[in-house]
């Protein structure tokens, strides 16, 4: 099977049952009409000199025409790339150089950012989604429409290369991750198994779909399973209230903070009966919130924890555990194995060198939707991949229960003389003092000790100084003192990525340079 094919064989099973709801636009699709699309875009794809292999790149929000483009490419073999619309030109630019699409497709919301750049991209035909085409354009419409809506003859395989989608660019340059139409088609079976998913289901698509956990957690098993897909630009809390009503929403996918926004709305104006289940991950989620979105939206949860490289599900904290284990990532899915092995330090530990219950380790994951690797990057490859186990770089731990507790990132722990760090717990501390606004941890190099604690702050009150923090964290006692900052450095920012994720190492970078 294929995504393609996957895709093939729903049609088959329910031609005129209602697929795809696109609401800006106002497009709604039967299977078999949508179909008919896919294969236009395919053929339109085709014509302009797309072959097995080549990337075709979106940079859009979500939209129809990303939908069916996603599964055009599916059933030519052409390698979909979907980019992250939050990006600048300059972060454009980096992932199309490498990527080097064939086609781009791009919207008019995001028209200044493609102008910037695409006189740097002479291989690249850029097609535009909107009216009023911009001169260094191609109507995407125009194509499709003057193309032939015949099933593409394209012989695809399991084996080929089916997406390359980039890392968020936490811990550096994002890297592009390479996936396989195989392991695509087993990650998407066994979201269908653990969300227990039919083809009655109605699924509202609001999160990015340039990000895997909205693509393949759930708009992919939906259309797998035959179950119909409503999508909406992008996310606006208000409106996704509404959709879940007017639609009769089933299940969807929700980053944590959208489901915070949408608990600030007044939730009784809404009709949300419809909703059985409610998935959340990408990032973390404090157990207040996953109390509060259960007792408001009266909906089942599951937690999934996961990454690019690994499709991305690693983990589910299923409904029963949401409460018994709020804050746990959860047990690995189907067909998946996890381990914690010691900390790296230098080199990589082994697969089999794991530490014991409550002890915090190296997160290291295998099964089938582990990635080949990452897209022209051999080291880092390298890097990532050991016999079969994909090494996270995540530091978590198991409980006496076997389930998976998510503590930092192996690149921001902090080692201060011979203990480990872990810079989540000090600015768990840190975001409880209210002059607090924003707050990151890191380690300085430190002649006595090897690194140090050191805390960046965006202040909320003007007044908070140095001292003032000191004495709250001495007061702390959640907080051990070798865990205690040493120091204070206020910024008027802290640099996040488009995910809204704090990149430390351009934090590190900071200080070096003001060191020097
Ligand atoms: P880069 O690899 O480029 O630095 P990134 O790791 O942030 O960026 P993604 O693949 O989008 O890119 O994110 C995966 C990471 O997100 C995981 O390794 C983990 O650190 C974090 N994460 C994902 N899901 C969860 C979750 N449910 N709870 C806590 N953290 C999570
Ligand atoms: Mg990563």
């Amino acid at each position: 099977t294929t995504i393609g094919t996957l895709f093939e064989q729903t049609v088959q099973k329910y031609p005129d049952k209602e697929a795809l709801y696109y609401v800006q636009k106002n497009i709604r699709y039967s299977y078999k009409e949508w179909d008919r699309q896919i294969n236009k875009s395919a053929n339109a794809l085709i014509k302009a000199g797309v072959n097995k292999g080549d990337r075709v790149s979106t940079f859009l929000f979500n939209t129809e025409e990303l939908a069916t483009v996603y599964f055009a490419c599916a059933k030519i073999g052409a390698v979909f790339n979907p980019v992250n619309f939050r990006l600048s030109a300059e972060e454009l630019k980096f992932i199309l150089e490498d990527a080097e699409p064939k086609v781009v497709l791009f919207e008019k919301a995001l028209l200044k950012q493609v102008e910037a750049i695409h006189a740097e991209l002479p291989e690249t035909s850029f097609w535009f989604v909107d009216q009023e085409v911009p001169d260094f354009a191609a109507d995407y419409h125009n194509e499709v429409e003057s193309a032939r809506d015949t099933r593409p003859d394209m012989e695809v395989n399991e084996d080929d290369l089916y997406a390359i989608m980039y890392t968020s660019g936490t811990t550096g340059r994002p890297k592009g991750v390479m996936h396989r139409h195989r392991e695509m088609v087993e990650q998407s079976l066994i979201l269908i198994s653990g969300t227990k998913l039919t083809a009655n289901d109605r699924g509202l698509v609001t999160a990015p779909m340039f990000h895997c956990a909205e693509l393949h957690c759930a708009f992919l098993p939906r259309v797998h399973i035959g179950a119909s897909n409503v999508i909406t630009h992008h996310f606006e809390p208000k409106q996704t209230l509404q959709l879940i009503e007017e639609e009769k929403i089933s299940i969807f996918f929700s980053a944590p903070t959208m489901w915070n926004m949408m608990l600030q709305e007044d939730l009784s104006n809404y009709n949300l009966k419809s909703l059985r289940l409610g998935l959340y991950g990408a990032a973390p989620m404090a157990p207040a919130l996953v109390h509060k979105i259960h007792e408001k939206f009266q909906t089942s949860l599951i937690q999934a924890y996961g990454m690019t490289e690994m499709g991305p599900a690693v983990t589910f904290l299923t409904e029963d555990e949401q409460i018994t284990k709020a804050g746990a990532a959860g047990k690995a899915i189907l067909n998946h194995e996890i381990r914690v092995v010691r900390p790296r330090e230098g080199g990589r530990s082994e697969p089999d060198d794991t530490v014991e219950p409550g002890e915090n380790g190296e997160i290291i994951v295998r099964g089938p939707c582990v990635m080949p690797g990452y897209f022209n990057r051999e080291d880092a490859t390298k890097n990532a991949l050991y016999e079969g186990w994909y090494y996270s770089g995540d530091i978590g731990n198991f409980d006496e229960d076997g389930y998976l507790w998510i503590a930092d990132r192996v690149d921001d722990m902090i080692i201060s003389g011979g203990e480990n760090i872990y810079p989540r717990e000090v600015e768990d501390v840190l975001y409880t003092h209210p002059g607090i606004l924003d707050a990151a941890v890191i380690g300085e190099p430190d002649e006595t000790w090897g690194e140090k604690v050191t805390a960046i702050i965006v202040k909320k009150d003007p007044d908070l100084t140095e001292e003032k923090l000191d004495e709250y964290c001495r007061d702390s006692a959640a907080l051990a003192g070798y865990k205690r900052p040493r120091r204070y450095i206020f910024m008027e920012e802290l640099p996040r990525n488009a995910s809204g994720k704090m990149q430390k190492f351009l934090l590190r970078k900071k200080l070096e340079e003001a060191a020097s």
